[in-house]
């Protein structure tokens, strides 16, 4: 059913932004920032996106980005909770999807907490901008029956934990967010499992932005990839048989298993 009720005043709304570009904002996050009394972004959300913030709303950058915390979660928790009580539109305007990877659940909960209505609307998350830029398919018959959206980040000086054996899949297709740092602990982790060293992956930076970047590589190659090859703008990895779709030397083998040669 199609929700088009106005932001009632105390309410509040996790908006995804998508990946930068602001044509693929949906039209209910349009809306819902046309609406809106004040605007908290991160640093992630595009200006593209942000320019579609009315003049008479307030824009609040609640930026992070790692290594670069201006606020921390409590704080954004705190300021969206806070507003809301004080009886404005909040639109709570999250990069991607604000479902994956964007500490949401902590921001709902703050707003329950309190009493605070809080609604979700759903974004375009990195890897389908990533994969839609390639002109690739994340999943494939045959090749990739699984895509894993995974994270790389660790708190600084803590061991990523992740189930390694479980993520070299050769049948799957690995989208790893915020992993340019991590690069080359996770191709080395990954060889290690037992993922062919020769798997093909694609860095995506900037994904739908002016700046963007791509950079066909393979998995054991990739830590000097992620070294020598990228700028700092936002980046998703991806991983997988899937990838070779993009990856020329490997296009034929894809091809053969798609046609079951
Ligand atoms: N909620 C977001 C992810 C937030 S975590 C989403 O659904 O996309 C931040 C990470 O997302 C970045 O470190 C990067 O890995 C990825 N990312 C976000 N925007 C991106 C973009 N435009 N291009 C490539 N990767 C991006």
């Amino acid at each position: 059913m199609a929700d088009t009720i106005p932001i009632a005043p105390g309410t509040v709304w996790l908006v995804g932004a998508g990946p930068g570009d602001p044509e693929l904002l949906t039209r209910k996050a349009e809306r819902l920032i046309r609406e809106a009394s004040v605007v908290f972004h991160d640093a992630l959300v595009g200006p593209g996106v942000l320019d579609l913030v009315p003049r008479h709303v307030r824009l609040v950058s609640v930026g992070k980005r790692s290594g670069r915390h201006s606020k921390d979660q409590r704080t954004i928790d705190a300021l969206i909770v806070e507003a809301a009580l004080a009886g404005e539109r909040v639109v709570r305007l999250k990069g991607g999807d604000p479902a994956i990877f964007g500490r949401a659940t902590e921001e709902l909960e703050a707003c329950r907490a309190a009493g605070v209505p809080v609604r979700v609307c759903p974004g375009v998350t990195a890897a389908s901008a990533a994969a839609a830029s390639l002109g690739m398919s994340l999943t494939l018959r045959g090749l990739a029956r699984r895509l894993t959206l995974v994270t790389a980040h660790a708190r600084s000086g803590e061991e990523i934990e992740l189930d390694w054996q479980a993520l070299a899949d050769p049948q799957a297709t690995l989208a790893i967010y915020m992993g340019k740092a991590a690069a080359p602990l996770v191709s080395a982790r990954l060889v290690a499992a037992g993922l062919a060293p020769d798997t093909p992956v694609v860095v995506v930076e900037n994904a739908s932005l002016p700046g963007e970047r791509h950079l066909a590589t393979r998995l054991d190659l990739l830590p000097l990839a992620a070294r020598t090859a990228l700028g700092d703008g936002p980046a998703v990895i991806l991983v997988g048989r899937s990838v070779a779709a993009f990856a020329p030397a490997d296009r034929q083998r894809a091809a053969a298993a798609v046609s079951g040669a």
